[in-house]
């Protein structure tokens, strides 16, 4: 066997015995040809292939024959005995159970955790949110923790194992009442009841992005936490397929207990066109009355009063019953009536504001009737922007609530963002979430391998150059200002005469020699951007109309004008200006912007990864689909990231350190005048270590090496 690239003297590793399966051994010599092993049984042998030892290693770094193959056979092992969590380096992948482990995540395990060395006990988020902990005491800097995956891959599960913990490690044990952790965990439920909906690919899924800024004290305590969303899937309001659900607040609310039901006027959730459009009402294992209690204790804990919470379901109420508002045909041509057997509606003002439009021109302002289609039209749109309002409203709500801390001066951000989407038919929305994931691949790409790679350069250590992709060339064609995809759909959107047609053949001139993008043959606006995780093709048909941020004008003065106090206050009236100007708001622009920031805040922080993986589209436990698996650590650069690791030096310390740690070691290389590099040189000698390499101010250790000095520290 030719050595792998990450089998080096002394590698321990496991090798196929004919009557033992497996026998472990150690490497003590390799040649051009062949790898020498030593076996624990006191043979040489010279094996064909090494592998992953049964059960699998919970490093893949410590993989002994690295090729795609062997990771997932690796992963396998592991998940077929229940190890859902694996390391590669420092990078957590977590493999979803589709199945309670309740044991994993009890008040023990989060004890055996705490402040134990990263790699002593099994991979873990735990471990994980320890680490970042520590880190941010001891070194007194803000971490991050960025979850990524598929949808159903996991994230949000994993995000709230996370803040668990950390609300554990940095909670104030004994307090009674409402704590700022307790808070903090309860903004959960609170925004998953109204961020939340079944999709196909998960009964949970998360129709936003979110960010979780938890504040510490300079105790370490949790003295504030913000959350930030980002882009919430509007359209799910009035528009659901088969077998998919509305937000689960709509549910809930219809299952709430008789005289909240009454005061509402709900009933069953199939009257309603908004619900009724999929046949999908009941989740599997889930309780709708249950959880409509839950959100409202959720609700209490974060600090909604009472009325607020009437007033947020009053709210929700109002738009299911909005939506069955249906419209006739009226006397005049293009024009409707409301249809009034079934809805409730009956302010006039309400109708006036659904059917008409007024149109300002230069010359005079005409009121202009609209037609049943664009009557419905008008009512969705009404509706959608009620329900973003009130999603932003909770959100601001629990910042509020919750409070910041102006003096904390380290945070522990946690990050559960949509992963990559490439669908049959891909439109605004998958723009925005792949844009993102670009951001975040660059983000994952520039620490762990041009950090890495910089290092070993300033350092001047030899070093092999690993290649891989780069992804700026597609950042630049999303986002580049001018003349990037987002900047030329503003442009569109701003031109009155644009149309999708229009945008796409501006596209495909600007792009025409353009490596990351591709005009799909026989289409006229439709077009293939190549990501960092593949082709992608969009649909422009829709991304104008997506892409315009406006509150109609009449909607605007009717909410505002809202004998409801709540209502009106999440419609506060426009100054003079805005109303006037016809100046679009732009969600790509603004959405960038986020992400701009959002990137700001994380290049701010020590970062740490979890990639979750999703290993079957069937969503049930025990079923591990190898090529769909492969893809997904290929999008999340794990191949690559394993590589780089075994290749390099994961610990590195300055000579100080180095010197201060394990002079111990060899006391006499200290004595009197010394140099720091060559005394680090000689302590490594008289350990024997093999492999190292010593740079111009740090000393560079193998996987392995600083935990074998620290074992023989702690021997002197
Ligand atoms: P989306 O992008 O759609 O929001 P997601 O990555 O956030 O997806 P989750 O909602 O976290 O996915 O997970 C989907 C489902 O998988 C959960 O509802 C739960 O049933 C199961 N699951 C995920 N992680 C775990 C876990 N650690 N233990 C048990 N079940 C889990
Ligand atoms: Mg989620």
């Amino acid at each position: 066997m030719a050595a792998p690239v990450n089998i080096i003297v002394g590698s321990h590793v496991w090798v196929e015995h004919p009557e033992l399966a497996w026998v472990d051994g150690e490497v003590f010599k390799i040649s051009a040809e062949e790898v020498h092993v030593h076996t624990t049984n006191g043979q040489t042998v010279f094996p064909k292939d090494t592998e992953a030892p049964p059960g699998g290693v919970d490093d893949m770094t410590k993989l002994s024959y690295l090729h795609e193959p062997g990771v997932l056979h690796n992963l396998a092992a592991r998940y077929e005995l229940n190890e859902i969590y694996t390391y590669t380096g420092n990078i957590l992948i977590a493999i979803n159970p589709f199945q309670r482990l309740p044991h994993l995540y009890d008040t023990h395990m989060m004890e055996q955790y705490k402040g134990a060395q990263f790699g002593e006990l099994s991979p873990h988020v735990f471990a994980i949110a320890d680490v970042a902990y520590r880190a941010m005491i001891n070194e007194g800097k803000s971490n991050s923790i960025l979850v990524s995956g598929e949808s159903g891959a996991g994230k949000t599960e994993t995000t709230k194992m996370l803040m668990r913990y950390l609300a554990y490690l940095g909670g104030r044990s004994g307090v009674e009442g409402r704590t700022v952790e307790q808070q903090v965990l309860e903004s959960n439920p609170v925004l998953e009841a109204f961020g939340n909906a079944k999709t196909v690919r998960n009964n949970n899924s998360s129709r936003f992005g979110k960010f979780v800024e938890l504040q510490f004290d300079k105790n370490g305590r949790i003295s504030g936490a913000a959350v930030r969303t980002y882009l919430l899937e509007r359209s799910r309001v009035c528009q659901i397929s088969d077998p998919e659900r509305n937000y689960h607040c709509f549910y809930l609310l219809c299952a709430a207990p008789p005289e909240v039901r009454e005061k509402f006027k709900l009933g069953d959730p199939k009257s309603f066109h908004y619900l009724n459009q999929s046949n999908c009402y009941a989740l599997d294992g889930v309780d709708d009355t249950e959880e409509y209690l839950a959100t409202r204790r959720a609700m209490d804990i974060v600090g909604i009063s009472e009325e607020e919470q009437d007033a947020i379901f009053r709210v929700v109420a109002a738009i299911l019953h909005l939506g069955n508002i249906e419209f006739a045909k009226g006397e005049e041509a293009d024009s409707s009536v409301i249809k009034d057997e079934k809805s409730r509606c009956d302010a006039k003002s309400l109708e006036d504001a659904l059917i008409n439009r007024v149109m300002v021109t230069p010359e005079e302002v005409i009121t202009r009737t609209l037609d049943p289609v664009a009557a419905v039209g008008s009512r969705d749109a009404l509706a959608k922007t009620v329900y973003s309002r009130l999603f932003d409203w909770l959100v601001d709500k629990i910042n509020s609530s919750i409070g910041q801390d102006p003096n904390s001066r380290t945070i522990i951000g946690v990050l559960d963002i949509y992963g990559f989407e490439s669908f049959k038919l891909n439109s605004f929305e998958q723009f925005c979430i792949n844009f993102t994931n670009e951001k975040l691949q660059q983000h994952f790409n520039q620490h762990v391998f041009k950090m890495e790679q910089e290092e070993y350069t300033k350092e001047e250590i030899n070093w092999s150059y690993i290649e891989f992709v780069d992804n700026q060339d597609v950042l630049d064609l999303i986002e580049k200002k001018p003349g990037g995809i987002i900047a030329l759909l503003d442009e569109a959107c701003m031109f009155p005469k644009s149309t999708h047609e229009t945008f796409a053949q501006k596209l495909y001139q600007t792009f025409k020699s353009n490596k990351r993008f591709i005009k799909p043959k026989l289409s006229r606006t439709s077009f293939t951007i190549s990501h960092y995780a593949g082709e992608v093709t969009y649909l422009a048909d829709l991304f104008l109309d997506k892409n315009k941020d406006y509150v109609v004008a009449e909607h605007q003065v009717l909410l505002t004008a809202s004998k409801c106090p709540f209502v009106s206050g999440l419609f506060p009236p426009l100054p003079e200006e805005s109303s006037k100007s016809s100046k679009f708001s732009s969600i790509g622009s603004r959405f960038k912007l986020q992400l701009q920031s959002l990137m700001e805040t994380l290049n701010s922080t020590e970062p740490h990864y979890i990639r979750c993986v999703k290993p079957n589209n069937a969503l049930r436990p025990a079923i591990f689909e190898n090529a769909n698996i492969i893809q997904q650590l290929r999008c999340g650069g794990v191949l690559e990231a394993i590589r780089i690791s075994c290749a390099g030096y994961p610990t590195r310390r300055t000579f100080y350190e180095f010197l201060h740690r394990f002079g111990v070691l060899a006391p006499d290389v200290l004595d009197g005048n010394y140099d720091d590099k060559v005394a680090c040189e000689k302590i490594l000698d008289k350990m024997g270590l093999k492999g190292y390499q010593i740079g111009k101010t740090k000393v560079f250790l193998r996987a392995g090496q600083m935990a074998e000095l620290d074992a023989r520290r702690a021997e002197v």
